[in-house]
């Protein structure tokens, strides 16, 4: 979940750093203010729940506790991060108007967040933790053949 948010954070943050060095947030701390609520806080905590919600009904490996490397746990929280913006620029588009920014960035988290874990591997009974590999032939051995992950800290999570 860190990971992800530390993914989903990156485009922000990037934008953020950019204003600041180039635009107009370097002017006043107000304005900063707006853009960090804008861009990262407000989508961020709305991609955060939907995500801790999703993941408690169906669990994804790359979640888990002895998934795969910080690359792998880090990269769907960049495209979720990117997807955001892109929604969330919609949402501004067609309703700024109505709502604040903060709302419709939040807004536009959500499809966002819901696309890439839809685009995620289940965690699937039988399979290792640790590099999803079927361990279905190799239970015997007490250990993954593919990547060595112990199989009774792999195996019994979601099985
Ligand atoms: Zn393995």
């Amino acid at each position: 979940m860190l990971h992800f948010l530390t993914g989903f954070a990156i485009l922000p943050v990037g934008i953020l750093l950019w204003n600041l060095a180039f635009g107009a947030a370097s002017a006043n701390i107000l304005e900063f203010e707006y853009y960090l609520t804008t861009l990262l806080v407000a989508p961020g905590l709305a991609a955060g729940v939907t995500l801790a919600w999703l993941n408690r009904r169906r669990p994804r490996w790359c979640f888990e506790q002895n998934g795969p490397r910080w690359m792998q746990r880090v990269h769907p929280g960049v495209w979720a991060g990117i997807l955001t913006q892109i929604c969330a620029a919609g949402a501004i588009l067609l309703a700024d108007s109505w709502l604040p920014d903060g709302m419709l960035t939040a807004a536009g988290a959500l499809p966002a967040t819901i696309a890439v874990f839809l685009l995620l591997s289940p965690v699937r009974p039988g399979h290792c933790l640790h590099c999803d590999y079927d361990l279905c032939q190799s239970l015997g051995f007490g250990r993954c053949p593919e990547c060595g992950q112990a199989i009774e800290a792999g195996l019994t999570a979601h099985a």
